[in-house]
């Protein structure tokens, strides 16, 4: 019977190589999940090529990935930033609460269901809306970190002003969330795991293929 540690470095052994090989999948999220009609404008050929060179050389296959998204990165953004400015009109106008609950977290109501409410930590830029949950791994955010960045950017409530947010939330992560993202495809394999308990995937392993 393989050692607990034995199966986790198998794992990530297995979950590496496979990483090396096929980036297919995440080629697949990234352009059916992350982007959807925006990743027409990705320049396909530039794409293959830069996974290719992620292949043999990691470094310089995520420079050039980063060259090849950051166009589709930008439209997909302007188009969340957008929404936000509709919520920060009904902000504005008493119809949507937005509060601070401290530490960086700031509660917003949901747009759709005013009974519930997203959690934003404006720290980690993250949120537990079903929509940043998907983009996340793109390294891009959801309308309510905008929009609670907007209210609260200086750590303070601020008056009513469209100063657009400064901060480009997505390239400077890509690098690191480009391979948490491969590796999300296992997520139900561990909610699996989580479940039942019993499951043979040890618990020091947070992703799986
Ligand atoms: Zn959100």
């Amino acid at each position: 019977m393989k050692l607990q540690k034995e199966i986790a470095e198998e794992f990530e052994r297995q979950a590496t190589e496979c990483f090396q090989k096929d980036f297919s999948k995440h080629k697949n999220y990234l352009l059916k999940v992350a982007f959807g009609q925006n990743s027409s404008i990705i320049p396909k050929q530039d794409f293959d090529d830069a996974i290719t060179l992620y292949g043999s050389d990691q470094k310089a296959g995520i420079s050039m990935l980063f060259d090849v998204l950051l166009p589709v990165i930008k439209k997909t953004m302007d188009v969340v930033y957008s929404r936000a400015l509709k919520l920060f009109d009904k902000y504005d106008s008493g119809l949507l609460s937005v509060d601070d609950l401290g530490d960086g977290n700031i509660k917003v109501q949901s747009d759709s269901d005013p009974n519930a409410s997203y959690k934003v930590n404006l720290n980690s830029l993250e949120c537990d809306c079903p929509y940043f949950q998907k983009v996340k791994f793109a390294g891009m955010v959801c309308k309510h970190i905008y929009l609670a960045n907007e209210i609260f950017s200086d750590g303070v409530r601020q008056k009513t002003s469209h100063n657009k947010p400064n901060f480009i939330p997505m390239p400077e992560r890509l690098d690191t969330v480009i391979t948490d993202a491969f590796f999300c495809y296992g997520s139900q394999k561990l909610s699996k795991r989580e479940r039942r308990g019993n499951s043979n995937i040890p618990s020091g392993i947070s992703y799986v293929l």
